[in-house]
């Protein structure tokens, strides 16, 4: 979010001091899943059309930044396969599938939540045990190279003119306008945009009275990489919390876990095990497939999972960008013009729940 957030103040033309912890893109940004999934199609409202509108956008975001910099991001709308065990599901994919004609629409381009009898792609994809009532065919799901989409906006700062960069180098705190950073020097800014993932949550909490709770938790999440006959056109694979993802070069990722405790946010275990033999129940063309990689990080889950974005109520100058949780990807660059919206004073677009302000309302008032 960060980065995003760099490149649109190049953009712009803003003097910015990009300042990072670790190496650049090494958070949870630097995994391997990069799923980019709609919300459902009903019970529309403004949190949703939001993310629509980002999902649409990002196309061409990315294609803009591959002319730029001769990079491939990975991306690619494979749409996604979500298979219905049970009657029922079918009965809710039909009223979605009439919902999606309402509202995944933008201008001339319409999306599809199709409930359908069989896999068009044949019993490996997926296997049709776990299709008793079908499946949604949705055609809005994406994918995008995590590393691909990071790497490309990371090259494309290097050679930016009004952004410089410190790596290897934290925010400790911040007071007014001057940040104190893990060298003992501080900055002093016009605006700091606070994107720092899960470590935003105890820095923004610093600024203003205590609060009743902390703003958000870290959530970690282990995912694995895949190698085997896998056609990077496939359809993302989506049942029960387990993704399949489809990337280019006979690679698909799988994920992810949820964890709110762990000892160690960065190491695998059984968890992962388990969820690489479901996926190669689900998708059996990943029986013969190997285990490239596996990975594991911290996502920044906000006090109610919502993005937070936005001024912080005690010190205007700080602004939030942050909180992405299970859906940064699709969104960032859009919330990222809105921390520079803040930093120009320029009104807000985007819905009043992912603004700081509400999540520090609902951490002061809620034990
Ligand atoms: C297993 C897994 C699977 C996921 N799958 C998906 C998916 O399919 N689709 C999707 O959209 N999202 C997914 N996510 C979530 C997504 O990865 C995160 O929400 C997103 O990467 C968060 O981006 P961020 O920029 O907020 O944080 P990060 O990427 O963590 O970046 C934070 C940066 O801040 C730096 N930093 C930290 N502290 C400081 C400090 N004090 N001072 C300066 N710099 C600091 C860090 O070094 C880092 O570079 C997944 C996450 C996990 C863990």
């Amino acid at each position: 979010m960060g980065l995003w957030a760099a490149l649109k103040a190049e953009r712009l033309g803003i003097d910015t001091l990009l300042v990072d912890a670790g190496p650049l893109a090494q958070g949870a940004s630097g995994g391997l899943l990069g799923a980019l999934m709609p919300h459902m199609p009903d019970k529309w409202n403004d949190k949703k059309q939001f993310q629509f509108e980002a999902l649409l956008s990002l196309e061409d975001e990315v294609r803009a930044l591959e002319a730029e910099t001769g990079r491939s991001a990975g991306y690619r709308r494979s749409g996604r396969l979500i298979p219905l065990p049970k009657p029922h599901l079918r009965t809710i994919a039909e009223r979605h599938e009439r919902e999606a004609l309402v509202n995944w629409r933008a201008g001339d381009r319409s999306f599809r939540w199709n409930a359908i009898d069989a896999s068009p792609l044949g019993p490996d994809w997926p296997t049709p045990e776990v299709a008793g009532a079908g499946l949604v065919h949705d055609t809005f799901a994406a994918r995008v190279s995590p590393r691909g989409l990071t790497g490309m906006l990371v090259e494309r700062l290097r050679r930016a003119q009004h952004v410089r960069i410190v790596e290897g180098c934290g925010v400790e705190s911040i007071e007014g306008t001057t940040a104190r950073l893990s060298d003992g020097t501080s900055v002093a800014f016009g605006h700091c945009i606070l994107s720092a993932g899960h470590r935003s949550f105890p820095l923004l909490e610093m600024l203003g009275p205590p609060l009743a709770r902390p703003l958000g938790q870290p959530v970690k999440g282990q995912a694995a990489l895949m190698k085997g006959d896998i056609d990077p056109d496939l359809p993302l694979l989506y049942l029960d919390g387990l993704y399949i993802v489809p990337h280019e070069g006979g690679l698909a990722a799988i994920g992810s876990t949820s964890e709110d405790r762990f000892d160690d946010p960065f190491s695998t275990d059984g968890q992962i095990e388990d969820l690489i033999a479901r996926a190669r129940v689900l998708a059996p063309v990943l029986k013969s497939a190997v285990v490239v990689e596996r990975w594991a990080g911290l996502r920044p889950k906000a006090i109610d999972r919502d993005p937070m974005v936005g001024p912080h109520p005690d010190n205007a100058r700080v602004v939030a960008l942050t909180g992405g949780f299970k859906v940064s990807f699709g969104m960032a660059h859009r919330l990222a013009e809105e921390a520079l919206g803040a930093v120009q004073d320029r009104p807000m677009t985007m819905p009043a729940g992912f603004q700081l302000a509400s999540h520090i309302a609902v951490a002061t008032r809620n034990a």
